[in-house]
């Protein structure tokens, strides 16, 4: 029988809900609170920042399964689903025994994962008769990809794009501005909170908590206007989870069940939507699944951070989560991990990882690339940087079942395509990149600001 390499489902075969991994959980993560009175949030506390569909998603513990709206599932048709690929060339290049398997997200029409809470969430906000909306993106596949949603469904979008990556990238500007969108970059002087950081620091090029605060900010003052955000949060999560749905039925047309799931992090969900679901059957059947999220070694919050409540911006306008932060005034190095320089990690994974669930795993920046430049040569596909991250801990594993000499099935979230960041690669073929050591006093020196509510 000829082998095969991808496997893609029949229509009628792609998953209708979503998985909603908190309602098996078996220690709930603690409660979100809010940022003034330091209660639990409440529905009417979400509200007036986010739509009411996705704060009821964010505060669900009780339902596994949530329905996919129909018309958001007609525009998930239009790409989905994506293939599972098996990496032949990879294992060969690399020699292994191990079955190495990738979900291809690369080929929404935007290049992520990030389009599929993108559509989701401009859904609802339609549905509720909201008009605007504003976010924040950092290296822009989140602008990009909500940019289009936005124009899908109607809505004004403004995104507020951290200054050095609307410097670096030009060309996810240029996207997201052809899709429709306002984008400015942050910090900018629209904002209360941006005035204020420039006058402190006036060459400050900016990070995703300060982008957040603007997005905030403006999106409280603006009527009929909701925040939207891209990652970290528990519904954007379980929208992704129709990565890890379809993955479960592709890699059972396989005839494998995958013995590691690897994705990369920044704030969690391209990493929780391509594992919750199999975690599902580590939970409830008590199989034995190693889960790995690979972060870049400059922003090390799962591996060095530490655990306690912390905003999910610099200004300290969202609620506070309990979660593995390196504290949210983290300036991150200027590494090309573009989407992964998320100062914290979102409370299901952060809960997940102390109930040993699964770790983290540092990948220094020239590793990172190695195994971006090594994938691309065996598969033909140029990684998005911050995946690069994934398929380096996805070597690693490869090559440790090679020296144990054991067959494993490996699957890793190939989150995104590169293909519009060839600036960092053509610093890594230079020879300009360097690995970033962080400093443990810089850790030390910012989570100790935090309030200790845990
Ligand atoms: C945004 C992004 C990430 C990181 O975000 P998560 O929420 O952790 O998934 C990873 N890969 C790509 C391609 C991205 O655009």
């Amino acid at each position: 029988m000829e082998r095969q390499k991808r496997f893609f489902l029949e229509e009628n075969a792609i998953p209708r809900q979503w998985y909603n991994i908190v309602a098996d959980m078996k220690t709930k993560p603690l409660p979100m609170l809010n940022p003034v009175t330091k209660k639990p949030m409440t529905l009417d506390d979400m509200t007036p920042i986010f739509n009411r569909a996705c704060s009821e998603q964010e505060l669900n513990t009780t339902d596994a399964w949530i329905d996919i709206p129909e018309q958001v599932y007609e525009m998930y048709k239009n790409y989905r689903s994506t293939p599972l690929v098996r990496a032949y060339g990879l294992e060969k290049a690399l020699g292994t025994p191990a079955h190495i398997y990738f979900k291809n997200e690369s080929v929404s029409p935007i290049g992520s994962h990030k389009l599929n809470s993108a559509l989701a969430q401009a859904y609802y906000c339609k549905q509720e008769g909201v008009t605007n909306i504003t976010t924040e993106t950092g290296a822009g596949q989140w602008g990009a990809a909500l940019s289009y949603a936005a124009r899908a469904f109607g809505l004004e979008l403004a995104v507020f794009m951290v200054k050095v990556s609307y410097e670096q990238k030009p060309y996810r500007r240029s996207i997201m501005q052809t899709f429709g969108a306002q984008v400015i970059a942050s910090p900018s002087m629209s904002t209360k909170v941006g005035r204020k950081i420039l006058t402190e620091t006036p060459n400050y090029r900016g990070s995703l908590g300060t982008a957040i605060s603007e997005a905030v900010e403006l999106a409280m003052q603006t009527p009929n206007c909701k925040y939207v955000l891209g990652s970290v949060l528990n519904h954007v999560t379980l929208h992704q989870t129709i990565i890890g749905l379809e993955a479960e039925k592709q890699m059972e047309m396989a005839g494998e069940y995958p013995d590691v799931v690897i994705g990369c992090f920044g704030g969690g969900s391209n990493f929780g939507g391509i594992s919750f679901p199999f975690m599902r059957h580590t939970i409830i059947d008590g199989k034995d699944t190693k889960f790995i999220a690979a972060e870049p070694a400059s922003c090390p919050k799962l591996t060095r951070g530490v655990f306690q409540y912390d905003f999910g911006d610099e200004a300290g306008l969202t609620p506070m989560m309990p979660m593995f932060t390196l504290g949210h005034d983290f300036a991150p190095a200027h590494i090309h991990a573009g989407g992964l320089r998320y100062h914290g990690a979102g409370t299901i994974v952060s809960q997940l990882i102390k109930d040993g669930y699964m770790e983290g795993m540092d990948i220094p920046q020239l590793e990172s690339f190695q195994a971006a430049t090594l994938f691309a040569q065996s598969e033909g596909i140029i990684p998005a940087p911050e995946s690069a991250h994934a398929i380096a801990a996805t070597i690693r594993e490869a090559l440790k079942a090679k020296e144990e000499g054991v067959q494993k099935n490996i699957l890793f979230c190939l989150s995104g395509h590169g293909l519009i960041d060839m600036t960092a690669y053509d610093q890594y073929n230079a020879g300009d990149l360097t690995n970033y050591d962080l400093p443990q006093e810089v850790i030390d020196q910012n989570v100790a600001k935090l309030e200790k509510l845990v």
